[in-house]
């Protein structure tokens, strides 16, 4: 049976579905506490209800109930991940969701206040500067944020309109101008990690837009060097070098907070709102496709049609891993979002 450790399929897209707890908005809208979705975490399935009578179920390689602790997930969705980055491959880890359903808690929490809130960036920096022990190892990170086809770095944001570089002969993707900074140590990130947050909010306000139309997205460049002797189990890089001096090792791990996948009404849209949804479209869409093709192990990801996948395209596919998180509520109020959030995460199965 599949699950997020199984190791034999390094391409496949690992998904978990993850339901928010009740809020307020949701008790006083719901007088009759119908779900939408009933969870069986011991059989990683979800029943997804039809109307009155009927339900559907579906498998996922995880399902995290609403008491599911943020550790949990981190440990399920992401250290698999973290855990092949630094062993030298690159990986990604993404929320896709309607707005409001935890994709920021589940990414992005701080956890200032309390550790155990922490989320799988903070989480995964842990775990990368705890296991980044030679001194000339380095973690660099940079923070962005992608807006209707445009990249705005979040540590930097005078720096818009970032390009993508595809290295032709490796496919190495890299962005040009970004400013990546070292960490030093886990509050030195979590410092980083609220500049960039503060430079997403501001540079929303000024725009006059949500933050839950961009895709925020955090890069880790991981640069270690091993013995020649490990590096012979890495098939990929640089084998032809026979000294006995160390060879650095580089990879990366993005991990994605996508843009809110509710589908806006474009009829009573109309300027910024209806471009900027085009635009959402347009990346998820994509993303869905890249996604699906991995699934069905296509010899060619299309990874072409927008930035969002370009940025992806070595972080995904190959041997690089990756996790999908989808992120849902439980009111009924919001059947039609879930269930096409649901299908997106069933695509990649
Ligand atoms: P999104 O990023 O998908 O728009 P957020 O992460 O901002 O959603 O979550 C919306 C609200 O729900 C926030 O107040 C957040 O703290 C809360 N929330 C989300 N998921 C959980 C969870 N698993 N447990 C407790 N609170 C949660
Ligand atoms: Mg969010």
């Amino acid at each position: 049976s599949r699950d997020f450790e199984d190791d034999n399929e390094p391409g496949r897209v690992r998904v978990a579905v993850r339901l928010r707890p009740r809020n307020a908005e949701d008790l006083l809208s719901d007088a009759d506490f119908a779900d939408c979705v009933e969870l069986q975490p011991e059989l990683k399935r979800l029943k997804l209800r039809k109307n009155n009578w009927s339900s559907e179920s579906y498998k996922f390689d995880e399902v995290f109930t609403e008491t599911a602790s943020q550790k949990r997930v981190y440990e399920v969705v992401a250290k698999p991940v973290v855990e092949s980055v630094l062993s030298g491959y690159n990986g990604t880890v993404m929320a896709y969701g309607q707005t409001g359903t935890g994709k920021t808690f589940t990414l992005g929490r701080l956890g200032k206040d309390d550790a155990s809130e922490r989320g799988i960036m903070v989480r995964a920096l842990e775990d990368i500067m705890a296991n980044i022990t030679i001194a000339s190892d380095t973690v660099e990170v940079s923070y962005l944020q992608l807006y209707m086809e445009s990249i705005q770095d979040l540590l930097a944001p005078e720096k818009t309109n970032i390009p993508i570089n595809e290295d032709p002969k490796t496919g190495e993707v890299s962005l040009p101008g970004t400013v990546t900074v070292k960490v030093r140590d886990l509050d030195h990130f979590l410092e980083l990690l609220q500049i960039g947050e503060a430079n997403r909010h501001a540079a929303n306000t000024k725009l006059n837009t949500e933050s839950s139309r961009s895709h925020a997205i955090l890069m880790v460049y991981i640069r270690r060097s091993v013995p020649e002797k490990a590096e012979d189990d890495i098939s990929s890089q640089d084998k032809k070098t026979k000294s006995n001096l160390p060879v650095v090792r580089k990879s990366k791990l993005l991990i994605v907070d996508l843009a809110g996948s509710e589908r806006l009404d474009k009829s009573g849209s109309e300027g910024l709102l209806l471009e900027e949804a085009k635009f959402i479209n347009l990346s998820l869409t994509s993303l869905g496709k890249c996604i699906n093709a991995l699934a069905e192990n296509c010899p060619h990801i299309p990874t072409r049609d927008s930035k969002l996948t370009r940025l992806l395209r070595d972080s995904f596919g190959g041997s690089a891993r990756t996790s999908l998180i989808i992120t849902i509520g439980p009111s009924s109020r919001h059947h039609a979002e879930t269930t096409s959030t649901i299908m997106f995460g069933q695509r990649a199965m």
